[in-house]
């Protein structure tokens, strides 16, 4: 069998990319072990981030990191036993962190951003699925004087920085907008700019079967046997036999870097684990927009099964067993957010958002390898980053002139490891 490309993983990312090499006129193998969009986009909190300009960064400040390192947190929680292994993935992610760095990757990411609404907006209209999306934002909510009155301020500034539409929002404009919220809230900030999914993982199945109805291949395979051959790229599959192409694109998500570790490429990919829970509420009180409680580090979307609480960040070893303390300390706070009724799933989903530790993904070519490309990294904005990573990718593989400069995502920059 012959292809252009073979597309490794059929997450957000990679169904994104073949869609994408697709309409530049390649024969795309896709290629995953599950079914598409049953990783990580499957269990994410549904927000098109268009508003979330300034990349989730490593706590500066003696104050800020003491308050982390105590560890009782419900948004940052860390395994005291992946400590040692994480540390140097951490250092990194701090220095990159600092207030100017921070700076700069949020410019550099900027123009991705710019364009999630409208990239998403393409494919949902040709897939069929636009009823998936909802318009109106998300709400930014404070249960605390002092961090709402922090927070507007940053609004304030970020907002006008950065042209977005977002409103300040005190007792009553709130109340008349999420009727349902507890009284411990008190006020919040709306972000006006960004879409959400009711089902992420129904969206990017919509998307696989777009790119299936045009004719490409969706074939399950083990990436992990991805070869380097003498024309191009090779991988046994039981099911199919050897496919061949001339490229090769790693899309595994937060599973890419076992594959990359086996090329003998130093991507330096870290997981940030987090958990999602969906809870019975009383149909009136089903919030219309999805609600983030920034201290709490989680958020509470609508979903078709209900309503869903995603948590912040659990820094623990890739593969360590589900932890419930984060989900139970994240939903303590919620239920003073939210008249939430009993959990729906028998257990928590874990998944594992693929990070970088300049909080930018790798998109484009890798050196010394001709044909093999990179599309991972995207941290807490794949579902977000998904099409416009995609198109971008799929650009530089076919030679055409690309939609942003990509140089700030090149893998080339952790050439020296
Ligand atoms: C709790 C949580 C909330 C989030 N909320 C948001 C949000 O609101 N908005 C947002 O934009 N992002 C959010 N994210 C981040 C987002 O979900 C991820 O960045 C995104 O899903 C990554 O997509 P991906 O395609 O790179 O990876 P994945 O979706 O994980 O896809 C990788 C694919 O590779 C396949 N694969 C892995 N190994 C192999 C192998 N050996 N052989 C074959 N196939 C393989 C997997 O089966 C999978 O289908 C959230 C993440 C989490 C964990």
């Amino acid at each position: 069998m012959n292809y252009d490309t073979l597309v490794l993983g059929a997450g957000i990312v990679g169904i994104c990319t073949a869609l994408h090499l697709q309409r530049l006129g390649q024969s795309v193998a896709l290629i995953d072990r599950d079914g598409p969009g049953e990783g990580t986009s499957f269990g994410n909190a549904g927000l098109i981030e268009r508003s979330s300009v300034i990349p989730h960064a490593f706590p500066h400040g003696l104050g800020r990191l003491l308050r982390y390192a105590a560890n009782r947190r419900s948004d940052v929680r860390y395994a005291s036993g992946a400590l040692p292994r994480l540390a140097p993935w951490l250092a990194r992610y701090w220095y990159h962190s600092s207030p100017s760095r921070l700076a700069a990757a949020a410019q550099m990411m900027l123009p991705l951003l710019e364009r999630c609404l409208d990239e998403h907006a393409e494919l949902t209209r040709e897939a069929g699925c636009a009823a998936l999306v909802r318009q109106g934002g998300w709400v930014e909510v404070y249960r605390d004087a002092g961090e709402l009155d922090l927070a507007q301020a940053q609004a304030t500034t970020v907002g006008a920085l950065f042209s977005l539409d977002f409103e300040l929002l005190e007792d009553e404009a709130l109340r008349a907008l999420v009727p349902s919220i507890e009284p411990a809230v008190v006020g919040a900030v709306h972000w006006r700019d960004p879409h959400s999914v009711s089902d992420p993982g129904a969206l990017v199945k919509a998307y696989a079967a777009l790119f299936v109805a045009r004719g490409g291949a969706l074939l399950r395979a083990d990436a992990m046997a991805l070869r380097q051959a003498r024309d191009g790229w090779a991988l046994a599959s039981e099911q199919h036999g050897e496919l061949r192409a001339a490229n090769a694109v790693i899309a595994l998500g937060p599973h890419s870097a076992a594959l990359t570790g086996r090329l003998g490429l130093s991507i330096p990919l870290a997981v940030k684990r987090g958990y999602h829970m969906h809870y019975a509420i009383d149909e009136r009180s089903v919030p219309r927009l999805p609600l983030l409680d920034k201290p709490g580090g989680y958020i509470l979307s609508p979903m078709t099964r209900g309503v869903r609480l995603t948590t912040g960040v659990e820094f623990a070893a890739f593969d360590a067993p589900a932890n419930t303390i984060q989900l139970d300390r994240a939903e303590a706070l919620a239920r003073r957010v939210l008249p939430l009724g009993a959990r729906l799933d028998a257990a928590p989903w874990l998944g594992r958002r693929p990070a970088l530790p300049d909080m930018r993904p790798v998109i484009g070519a890798v050196p010394r390898y001709p044909g093999l490309w990179l599309n991972f990294g995207h941290a807490h904005h794949g579902l977000t980053l998904g099409p416009i990573s995609g198109r971008l990718l799929a650009e530089l593989i076919t030679g055409h002139a690309p939609v942003v400069d990509p140089s700030p995502y090149a893998p080339v920059r952790f050439k020296r490891g």
